[in-house]
């Protein structure tokens, strides 16, 4: 089983949803995250945040070291980006509100569904890919693999 679980950022104007595979690290890994509007004003701090896209993830890196051995890491593997990249701690989706967007875009395509069943299937599997490939020209961490040459 997986954990997911929503935060809002340290100003309060926004909400980012976060995912935990295996739920190997507990939700209070995360200890807070900074939306655009807010994270200018935090003070990075490498050893335990991340920076993507103009949102900041602060963890608890006591917490991410007492788990440390069921992430496969030790000494100086375990990083912030060890613990995003493997999917220990990042976005639910590629993006912090990644779900919402996502489901309001295929909406849209679901009424194209009923009227025509290939066309759609069809539409899906393009759209999944053209956003894709939108979110890593935008330079989100996770869709950096999505552009094949
Ligand atoms: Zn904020």
């Amino acid at each position: 089983m997986c954990t997911a679980f929503e935060i809002r950022c340290q100003c309060g104007k926004e909400n980012a949803r976060l995912h935990h595979i295996n739920s190997i690290l507990p939700e209070e890994t995360v200890e807070n995250v900074h939306c655009p509007a807010c994270s200018p004003h935090a003070e990075f701090d490498a050893g335990r945040m991340l920076r993507d896209n103009g949102w900041i993830i602060a963890y608890d890196m006591d917490v991410v070291r007492l788990h440390a051995e069921k992430l496969g890491l030790s000494g100086a593997q375990i990083t912030p980006e060890a613990v995003f990249d493997g999917g220990f701690s990042s976005w639910q989706g590629f993006t912090p509100n990644d779900l919402e967007k996502a489901n309001a875009e295929k909406e849209q395509l679901a009424e194209l569904a009923s009227r025509d069943m290939q066309g759609y299937l069809k539409e899906i599997r393009e759209w999944s890919l053209v956003r894709e490939r939108r979110l890593h020209e935008e330079g989100w961490r996770k869709a950096r693999g999505a552009v094949q040459a």
